[in-house]
This record gives C-alpha cells, sequence and structure tokens, in this order.
C-alpha cells in the first residue's frame, strides 16, 4: 500500500480539497484503487453540529456519516462511495483515546499525546485498505491544530519509508510589478522541513501558470526536481483542474517516486464534460430560494448537480441565490426554474412557501429538496386545500400539522439517533415523473432529517391533486411527491444532491434542467 499525504502552506481557502480530489481522480484514470481520507483539525467530533456559516455544507454519505464538504468533491471527482472511515477529526481521534482511556484499555499507564493520540491517528489511517491511500491534511502548516497529525505522519513515514510521498500545495502570489513571488512557498517548505517532512511534489496555487523562472526558483529552495513543481491556475472550471495537473505529468511523476507501474490516464469522457460545461449550446436561470445564501459553500453538492445536469443537457445552468426572508415574487418572475433547498428551523420558512406558490401558480419547473418537500407541501395545503397547515418543526400546535416527526422515528431520536442520516431505499410507482426519470422501480438516495410527511393528510393530499411519487418499501413514509399537470413540481425527503456526479448526474436535477430550458425555449 502507497501512502500520498498532501499538505497545504501560506494560506487556507486554496482548494486544497479540488487539488487533492484532482489527484485522486488521476490515479482512478490510472487504474489505481485509491481511497481518500480527509483530516480537519477541529475539535468537533464530526461537522453535523456546525451552522453552515461556519462550515460550508454538511455533506452526508452513503452510511450516514456527516462529513467535511471535500468529501463531496473526492466523490464527485473520482466517481466512488466513501464511508466514514475518510474523514477523521481532532475530536474523533480524541473521543476514541478518551473512551479507550475510562475503559482501563492502556493498562495503568499515562495516556499522552505522543505516543497514544498519535498512534490512534495511524489506526485510523491503517483502517483504510487500497492501493493508494490519498490523504488530505486540513488547514495550514503550522496550524497548532493539525500539528499531531502531520507528527504521526511523520511517524509512519518513516515506518513505511518507501510508501509515502508528500505533495505540498502552497500559494503564489502575484504583486503588483506583476511578478510571481516564491517566498512564501519558500518559507512553508521549510516550515514543512522543520517538522521533519520533506515535500517532493511542490504545487503552486496561482492567478496564472507558473513562469519557467518561478518553477526553477521554487525548485531550487525548496529542495525538488524541476519537473516536480507545477501550477493550479484559477480556473473557471474546477473539473479542468486534473487535466491542468496530468498536463504536466502528475501521473507519472507520482507513479516515478512510488515505485508504481505507469499507465497513462484515460480522460476522453472527462474532456468531453469538461468541453460541455466551457461552451455549451443553451443557458438557463434557476433561482436558490435558501436561507445560506451568503455563503454558495452551503449548497455546494447543489451547485455541482446543476453542472452536472448542464453538461448532460448541453445547456448552461445560471443560478441565482435569494435569501428567503427577503425574497418578493417579483424577484422569481425571471427565472427559468425553482430551487427550495433543505434546511432547519423557521428563519426564512414563509419566503420559501411563497416561492413555491409562484412556481406552483405560474407552471415555472420547481424541485423542492427536504425542507424544499416540507414546504411544497405545506404550501398546497394551505393554498389548494385551505388547511391552516404547517410543520412542527415551527409550529408544534399548528391545528394541520402536515409534516411531524413520526412515532416511530421519535422512539429511535430518544434513543439518541440524532437524525434520519444516510441511505434509503425508495420504491417509486410507475407512471409517474419520478419513475421516469430514474427508470428503476427502487432506488437508494441520502437523508438528513428528522420530520415527516404526517400519514394522516396523505389520502387527503392526494385527493386534491399532490401524487406520493416515491415511498419507503413498508409504504410508511414518504420520500417523493409531485403535481401532476404541471410542467415539472417535484420534491423529495432525501438529497439527490450528494449523489449527482459528472459521469452521473442526479436524475431529479436533469428533469429540472430539461424542464427549464423546454419552458425558455417554447416560450
Ligand atoms: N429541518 C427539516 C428536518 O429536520 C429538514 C431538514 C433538511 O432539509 N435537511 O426534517
Amino acid at each position: 500500500m502507497k501512502y500520498i499525504v498532501v499538505t497545504g502552506g501560506v494560506l487556507s481557502g486554496l482548494g486544497k480539497g479540488v487539488v487533492v480530489a484532482s489527484i485522486g481522480r488521476i490515479l482512478k484514470a490510472m487504474n489505481f484503487n485509491t481511497i481518500p481520507i480527509k483530516i480537519d483539525g477541529y475539535v468537533n467530533v464530526d461537522p453535523g453540529t456546525m451552522n453552515p456559516y461556519e462550515h460550508g455544507e454538511v455533506y452526508v454519505l452513503r452510511d450516514g456519516s456527516e462529513t467535511d464538504l471535500d468529501l463531496g468533491h473526492y466523490e464527485r471527482f473520482m466517481n466512488i462511495d466513501l464511508d466514514g472511515n475518510s474523514n477523521i477529526t481532532t475530536g474523533k481521534i480524541y473521543k476514541s483515546v478518551i473512551d479507550k482511556e475510562r475503559r482501563g484499555d492502556y493498562l495503568g499507564k499515562t495516556v499522552q499525546i505522543i505516543p497514544h493520540i498519535t498512534d490512534e491517528i495511524e489506526g485510523e489511517i491503517e483502517k483504510l485498505k487500497s492501493d493508494i491511500v490519498l490523504i488530505e491534511v486540513g488547514g495550514t502548516v503550522g496550524d497548532i491544530e493539525t500539528m499531531v497529525f502531520l507528527e504521526s505522519l511523520r511517524q509512519m513515514s518513516i515506518k513505511k519509508y518507501n510508501e509515502f510521498l508528500f505533495i505540498h500545495l502552497s500559494y503564489v502570489p502575484i504583486v503588483t510589478t506583476g511578478e510571481q513571488k516564491t517566498k512564501p512557498t519558500q518559507h512553508s517548505a521549510k516550515e514543512l522541513l522543520g517538522l521533519g517532512i520533506r515535500p517532493e511534489i511542490i504545487i503552486g496555487r496561482c492567478e496564472q501558470d507558473l513562469e519557467e523562472s518561478t518553477r526553477k526558483k521554487i525548485a531550487m529552495f525548496c529542495g525538488v526536481d524541476d519537473k516536480c513543481v507545477m501550477g493550479s491556475p484559477d480556473v473557471d472550471d474546477i473539473y479542468k483542474i486534473p487535466l491542468i495537473l496530468e498536463k504536466q505529468k502528475l501521473g507519472s511523476i507520482i507513479c516515478d517516486k512510488l515505485k508504481l507501474k505507469y499507465l497513462a490516464p484515460e480522460f476522453n469522457k472527462w474532456k468531453n464534460f469538461v468541453e460541455k460545461i466551457e461552451s455549451p449550446a443553451h443557458d438557463i436561470d434557476i433561482g436558490i430560494v435558501g436561507k445560506y445564501t451568503g455563503l454558495e459553500d452551503a449548497y455546494l453538492s447543489i451547485k455541482e448537480s446543476f453542472k452536472h445536469a448542464g453538461a448532460a443537457n448541453n445547456c448552461r445552468v445560471n443560478l441565482h441565490w435569494f435569501e428567503s426572508e427577503e425574497i418578493k415574487s417579483g424577484d422569481l418572475k425571471v427565472l427559468d426554474g425553482i430551487l427550495v433547498p433543505g434546511g432547519f428551523g423557521m428563519r426564512g420558512v414563509e419566503g420559501k412557501i411563497n416561492a413555491v406558490k409562484f412556481a406552483r401558480e405560474n407552471n415555472i419547473p420547481f424541485l423542492g429538496i427536504c425542507l424544499g418537500m416540507h414546504v411544497a407541501i405545506i404550501e398546497f395545503a394551505r393554498h389548494v386545500c385551505g388547511l391552516e397547515a404547517n410543520t412542527t418543526e415551527i409550529n408544534k400546535n399548528v391545528e394541520h400539522p402536515v409534516i411531524d416527526i413520526l412515532p416511530e422515528q421519535r422512539k429511535i431520536y430518544k434513543k439518541g439517533g440524532t437524525m434520519r442520516l444516510g441511505a434509503y431505499p425508495c420504491v417509486l410507482e410507475r407512471n409517474t415523473t419520478a419513475h421516469k426519470l430514474y427508470k428503476k422501480d427502487e432506488i437508494s438516495e441520502r437523508h438528513r432529517h428528522r420530520y415527516e410527511v404526517n400519514p394522516d393528510y396523505i389520502k387527503f393530499l392526494e385527493e386534491n391533486g399532490l401524487k406520493f411519487s416515491g415511498k419507503s418499501p413498508d409504504g410508511n413514509l414518504m420520500e417523493m411527491v409531485e403535481l401532476p399537470g404541471h410542467l415539472y413540481f417535484t420534491a423529495c425527503q432525501f438529497h439527490p444532491e450528494y449523489q449527482s456526479r459528472l459521469e452521473n448526474p442526479a436524475p431529479l436535477f436533469l428533469g429540472l434542467v430539461r424542464a427549464a430550458l423546454k419552458r425558455k425555449i417554447n416560450e
């Protein structure tokens, strides 16, 4: 087994996750089984408890793990499904060590950062079995938070001398004279050397391609080969990055360093998709009515899902973000489609309900996800059926709780289960939009929620024209709903955006993009 470790220098926010995902893509394209793992320095056990404004989107895996959004990049770029072992945090490591200490597993020993925490980290990394384990260390070298992880990796790299390769991603600023400056990179490489880690490949994030002189200077001062310094310039689309790195021969250099057999990576299909993203024949405007629109990372997987569905339809999807608390229906008039994403709490819910009403009444293609499905049902119950309806998440005493926590689910949550998390099967009814899009009788999609459609209202809502097109196999949980007769009005309890890939776009996003495009062309 081989290990590739990617560290970051100078600045955070360089897009290290995307670079790591791109390296993963190159390894995959060379036919190596690769498992990525993200190390996060924060003390939260996982990001599930963090506000999206703090941390961006919480990315949910098939097994229900709530993880860092970089795992979304890995899954999308590498077209794989990961499990919770691919994300470790300071919190997770310390919790496990402290649990062991309380059980007496350390047999009276003093429990210390070295060796107990470092060994725990090593144990976590060694759980992953693959040709190559690709490790991203979050933050920048020198952060106190990730010191112990770097120490653990250093120790591992000594034990497995021939199996480790360190890649350092750094920042190359351009100053007013137009010069590319290498000093920050020299300093951060030195900092890494001071910790006993020698990077063998340096990737310089820069506005532009690295100049030959920049490359040479970094190579000389950081002690790496000229050809092992490569540039990762700003791009208009992240899916270009694997191609840019491969052009600089990253794949063959990795093979060379790790003594792996080089097989030229296959990128034809990927190039095809990238071309479609770059110069599509059509374009549409989609509005996203959400609560965290100030930070696009809060809806990262949704943003990417639109790129995937757009590329498949030869169409650019221009996204317009609307803060649901401030929205006016006039704002929505120019849109070809509307999406209401998931969310928690009451802020902005009434604005979302108004957006759904506008989409329903004006035959504008609409997709509701999770809370977006809840508001679609509340809107229908209120304005079509005339009920004083709400979700008990917002109003516990409402006359018609069309969305509620179901008694069975309540039992699970009382026992400490925090939410319904991860992939669950969903059975689709034939002759529905859902079935036409998925082309299957049973699907599996990922969830993250507590509240469900209240079964007491299902018959009534269906009699009034809504159609529940997807249900849990036992028929108790409503997973999908649609409005027959509308151009495209679909909502789902799960999050289809977590499984969308460039090579395999999420069917519900495809449906929305197609319907929006059709509407625009016919107008
Ligand atoms: N807040 C809602 C619930 O817990 C919806 C969650 C979501 O949209 N992910 O059920």
